[in-house]
């Protein structure tokens, strides 16, 4: 469901005193948690396994899964889910299909109007184009829609508020402008779409609509679809707006339990997840007449999208008349999961999934990303019938129900959490793919495994390895000499951390799995995500053409999962961990300093009269009000746990490093391993986050406001920016907990590594 293109800056660059594991690595160096014998039988079995994916099956794949329309319920995402369980049995795999039963609301009346001060009835509908054969299969689309908005009847004056997040009504505010009783009309982009109808239900809207403005995706960008690859006129973005921020992500009725077929399920009423006000996604063709009819006072600057209008905010005489009725039922999901099992450490699983379901046809969305799952399928199957077997067992999962709101995973994995927590090892997820760079985020205990990785793939356009070309990527777009030095200076490439918008959120989150989010992208620009457009005649005219990049992703993905499943001891790396500890302790310190300097100038400004002098009595400002400055909070047991997890990670660099050298008992390195793989755990706190349980990670989690992009130590960053000050006091301690009870477990690894016989 995610847009990886749209995410600037995936790597950042590790402040790393780990000089030690340069990217200059001789080849000859042993991989990271391999002896240098395993190491290089490893490196064997790799270079075979890189050599099998091939163009020409990738897109085979991609034309049979977007072939028709592929939604939760519809008969094609059936087909694929047995189609692809075919695949893994035919490549030698364990495989099976689970099946799910989730509330999926898909629409049945639609209206959108305006009522004065002309009348307007929006079209709703993306048209055929007789150019792109799987556009015109109308019967089975699913109209253009929002999943999880409630159903309703609403009219009310309609409002213009930019990207409908809160520091938009912020300006609304200062404007003037109330949304009360209103219907807001927001742009799509900045956010996980689902925050803009809480945000505009806070603030007391009734109804809301999300249009794609031509400046984010559309003829400001590129020529349209199908002369170009942008949005055209009538293209509508499909979606979740369930408030999963706030609540839990998955299927509404079953929160925290698989919703299997018995499962007890909640009433639709006291499912938590459902958006407060009915909402709806609408097309620039449909929102243009709209916008136009809007009075009151000019847009902000920033706000003026590339429509041929003027952009006011409203209010106005234009009234809107907003309906929607879904059918709210129980439908399958079909999760297909594919088993390879583990020699001498069978019970350490290493998982990796992409979702197969669509909004509709999804060549690139999902397709992109499952047909490399696919090739690593396969290859890895042929590596088997060669004589390759993994220490550990390999699950492959194609999810269903990713596009309503992860619901495939969150079930399967809500149905096993107790194994999970017991045997995972990591997750790494895909979810699409286009032509560029590296995109990599994920658990910082990963990151030195991932930038092994990345250095042994080779870019297919500029012949330099996919980490080279990431990192070149991010000596160019530096955005002034410091942080270049820093790109240039710094030995790995830093992990984003996950925020949210796809599979691998309850691995993370809640179940304390570390996971990784991998793709290509960047380099093309698309308007057709989440609409009937996203096909395969579109992807194969406009991103990775000739495929070349999904085996890119699918020798990355296989090379992570080979490492990780066959590696003497887990690929952890904790002092990468400690060093984004400090990074997050450092921001969230400087955040609450700039809160107080912002408070007290704006306090000065008010004493000094600067608003009511500057105030144009033609366009009135009102003048923000006296504040409290905040208070200072003591960091402290944060900052001691994090050096203590620096200290811990540097012993266990050295105890690993020394205990590699020799040639470890398997029998003891299993049982070291089966501990070893609990060390995400331990940064979970069982009470989760404040207001939210089910988030559970206290260094990682999806922003309450921002959905998609991540806030790290959220306890404590999100609370500050909501001003509940003794509220972030309170959670420093909650956070420090997790972050030293880590450090305590990798210092007691690294003794246990020392002790080790065999050396
Ligand atoms: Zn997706």
């Amino acid at each position: 469901m995610r847009r990886f293109c749209a995410i600037v800056s995936m790597w950042g660059i590790l402040l790393s005193q780990l000089a030690a594991f340069g990217q200059q690595a001789p080849a000859a160096e042993p991989l990271l948690g391999f002896t240098a014998k395993s190491s290089a039988t490893e490196r064997h079995w790799e270079q075979t396994f890189q050599q099998i994916p091939d163009p020409k099956l990738l897109r085979d794949y991609m034309q049979r899964l977007s072939a028709r329309p592929h939604h939760v319920g519809s008969p094609y995402d059936k087909q694929n889910a047995e189609w692809i369980l075919s695949q893994l049995h035919s490549w030698g795999w364990d495989a099976k299909i689970e099946q799910f039963q989730v509330l999926f609301p898909t629409p049945k009346t639609r209206l959108l109007e305006m009522t004065a001060p002309t009348a307007f009835k929006a079209k709703l509908e993306e048209p055929a184009l007789a150019v792109d054969p799987t556009s015109g299969q109308q019967d089975e689309q699913l109209p253009t829609y929002n999943a999880y908005s409630p159903d309703g009847d609403v009219r009310g004056p309609l409002v213009f508020v930019n990207y409908g997040l809160p520091a938009d009504y912020k300006q609304l505010e200062r404007l003037g402008v109330s949304v009360k009783g209103a219907i807001v009309i927001a742009k799509y982009g900045n956010s996980w779409r689902g925050v803009k109808p809480r945000v505009a239900w806070e603030h007391g809207a009734v109804g809301c609509l999300i249009y794609s403005d031509p400046a984010d995706d559309g003829y400001a960008e590129d020529r349209t679809f199908p002369e170009g690859p942008m949005r055209p006129k009538d293209g509508v973005q499909r979606g979740s707006v369930m408030d999963f921020p706030h609540a839990y992500p998955g299927d509404p009725l079953t929160p925290g339990v698989g919703a299997t077929e018995n499962a007890k399920r909640l009433d639709i009423k006291d499912a938590k997840n459902i958006a407060p006000i009915p909402t709806l996604p609408i097309s620039y063709g449909d929102a243009q007449p709209l916008l136009a009819a809007l009075t009151g006072p000019l847009a902000p600057e920033t706000w003026r999208g590339a429509l041929p209008i003027t952009y006011h905010v409203g209010p106005g005489a234009a009234q809107a008349h907003l309906a929607v009725t879904f059918d709210w039922k129980l439908r399958p999901v079909y999760d297909v999961i594919g088993k390879i099992a583990g020699s001498t450490e069978a019970d350490e699983w290493v998982v990796r999934g992409n979702h197969h379901d669509a909004w509709v046809n999804g060549a690139e969305d999902p397709v992109s990303g499952q047909m490399a799952l696919l090739e690593e399928a396969r290859a890895l199957g042929e590596l088997k019938k060669q004589g390759w077997q993994p220490k550990r067992t390999i699950i492959y999962a194609a999810w269903d129900g990713e596009e309503p709101m992860l619901l495939g995973s969150t079930e399967w994995a809500e149905t096993h959490a107790t194994e999970l927590q017991q045997h995972a090892v990591a997750y790494i997820n895909t979810d699409g793919n286009g032509r560029g760079y590296l995109l990599a985020e994920g658990a910082h205990s990963l990151e030195a495994m991932m930038n092994g990785v990345a250095r042994d793939v080779q870019d297919p356009e500029s012949g330099v390895t996919v980490w080279k070309r990431a990192q070149a990527k991010q000596i160019s777009d530096a955005k002034d000499s410091e942080a270049r030095a820093r790109v240039r200076d710094r030995v790995d490439l830093q992990l984003e951390p996950l925020g949210s918008g796809t599979d691998y959120t309850v691995f993370e989150h809640h179940l304390g799995v570390p996971s990784l989010n991998l793709g290509f992208g960047g380099e093309d620009d698309g308007g057709i995500y989440h609409s009937i457009y996203d096909d395969f005649y579109w992807y194969t005219h406009f991103s990775d053409t000739d495929f070349v990049y999904g085996k890119a992703l699918a020798q990355t993905v296989g090379l992570g999962v080979m490492r990780l499943a066959d590696a003497d001891i887990l690929p952890y790396r904790f002092s990468n961990l400690s060093n984004a500890v400090h990074d997050y302790l450092k921001e969230v310190q400087d955040l609450l300093k700039q809160k107080q300097e912002q408070v007290k100038e704006q306090n000065r400004e008010l004493e000094e009269g600067v608003f009511a002098a500057i105030n144009d009595p033609r366009r009135p400002k009102v003048a923000p009000k006296q504040e409290t400055v905040p208070p200072y909070i003591n960091f402290a047991p944060l900052q001691n746990a994090a050096d203590a997890l620096a200290k811990s990670g540097e012993h266990y660099n050295k105890a690993l490093a020394t205990a590699l050298k020799g040639t470890p008992d398997p029998a003891k390195l299993a049982t070291l391993n089966g501990r070893l793989l609990t060390a995400e755990r331990l940064l979970l706190n069982d009470g989760g986050l404040p207001t939210r349980p089910y988030y559970k990670h206290m260094l990682y989690a999806p922003g309450l406001y921002t959905g998609y992009a991540p806030k790290t130590v959220s306890g404590i960053r999100e609370s500050i920016e909501l001003k509940d000050y003794q509220l972030a006091e309170e959670e420093v301690p909650k956070v420090a907990k997790a972050v030293s009870d880590e450090a305590a477990f990798v210092e007691q690894m690294a003794v246990e590594l020392e002790n080790l016989p065999g050396r």
